[in-house]
């Protein structure tokens, strides 16, 4: 276990430059809206790093996360940050097995008592403790043993944040998020099925430089990342915004790029970074492929009716909403764009999803 070599000696003997180290930084400043100071503030405290422990407790989920974060094709900083950290246990990458693995994690818990990591991905079964156990041990009370030394928790994906599908109806195995069980440790979710790498990454930085969490809004989620719907930053919003939508996935409207309420996206009541950082390294993004945002990032997603059902129906586009107002008087016309200019306006600020109504502007 004991490696004396820094993060900085390990990134330049894999051939990574200060330089590259230094726009990884800026990359993550820029997403977690740092200062433009913080960024030499946290390549030197990254460089400097003599593998920080962070213990990884897998429950029920079915390793997408853990996946997410190893499909990068080419060798990052990103990936070499997550492989200098992440050693101490993780029963999907570590290379030691049964009893070695476990006298990993006591000596981790031991030896970094209230200075280590905790990060957890999936949900904990409530319903009987032998639905999900690791060497025997059932989650609830591993995840009770290892938070009590952590210095924070962070709970990747969906499951870990929200329950996720586990906990979708009628929730067989009594499944909770972690946030039900740690009431005396910062925690983080970090939500997504699964989350998207990039901010994983940027949110251990900020810990490792800062010694604390970033800025989280009332769900405990890291308001950098999840501050604005998918829906606002989608590329195709200029077209709902026109009320032009593609009524099936192969008609002209679809072919021409128009929005995909109509199909069922969820984009407008996400919250996540999709349309902002993308997948596979910034390439594309489910609705740049074609397909609707499922919500996977928000609670219950499993639960909130069909992935190709609209949100509602019918949708009023921007033409129908004219003519109310026409009918209905300039005078109300305005005021019920004011009230959901207001809506709007208090749910970005309060970092909550928005109601199909606010959106719709349903007074
Ligand atoms: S409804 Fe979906 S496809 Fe349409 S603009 Fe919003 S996020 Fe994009
Ligand atoms: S676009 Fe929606 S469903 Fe797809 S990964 Fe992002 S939040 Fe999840």
């Amino acid at each position: 276990m004991a490696n004396p070599a820094t993060l900085g000696e390990t990134l330049a003997e894999r051939g990574i430059t200060r330089r590259q180290l230094l726009q990884f930084c800026s990359l993550a400043a820029a997403w977690l809206a740092l200062p433009a100071g913080a960024v030499r503030a946290m390549a030197s405290t990254l460089e400097r790093l003599r593998r920080p422990s962070v213990i990884w407790l897998s429950f029920q989920e079915c390793t997408g996360c853990t996946e997410s974060l190893t499909r990068a094709d080419s060798p990052s900083v990103e990936e070499l940050i997550l492989e200098r950290i992440s050693l101490d246990y993780h029963h999907t990458l570590q290379a030691a097995s049964g009893k070695a693995a476990e006298a990993a994690r006591d000596q981790a818990m031991a030896v970094d008592k209230g200075r280590y990591l905790l990060l957890v991905d999936g949900s904990v079964p409530l319903g009987n403790p032998g639905y999900s156990t690791i060497a025997g041990v059932d989650n609830r009370t591993m995840l009770a043993q290892a938070a009590a030394g952590a210095a924070a928790v962070i709970a990747v994906g969906t499951c870990a944040a929200f329950g996720g599908l586990p906990m979708a109806a009628p929730n067989p195995t009594g499944a909770v998020p972690v946030s039900a069980l740690i009431h005396d440790k910062p925690l983080i979710n970090i939500p997504g099925c699964p989350p998207i790498p990039a901010v994983i990454v940027a949110v251990l930085a900020h810990f490792l430089t800062f010694g604390r969490l970033p800025e989280l809004d009332s769900q405990h989620r890291p308001r950098a990342f999840y501050g604005e719907s998918v829906h606002d930053r989608c590329y195709r919003r200029p077209f709902y915004d026109r009320g032009l939508f593609a009524e099936s996935f192969d008609d002209e409207g679809a072919r021409q790029g128009w929005c995909l309420f109509k199909l069922g996206c969820k984009g407008p009541t996400t919250f996540n970074a999709c349309a902002t950082l993308k997948w596979n390294g910034g390439v594309s993004f489910p609705i740049q492929s074609g397909h609707g945002c499922l919500g996977c990032s928000e609670a219950k997603f499993w639960d909130n009716g069909s992935f190709y059902a609209p949100l509602s129906t019918p949708i009023r586009p921007a033409m129908t909403q004219a003519g109310i107002a026409l009918a209905a008087g300039a005078a109300a016309g305005a005021a019920m764009a004011a009230r959901t200019r207001r809506a709007r306006e208090q749910a970005k600020k309060a970092h909550r999803p928005l109601t199909v109504d606010e959106l719709e502007g349903t007074p």
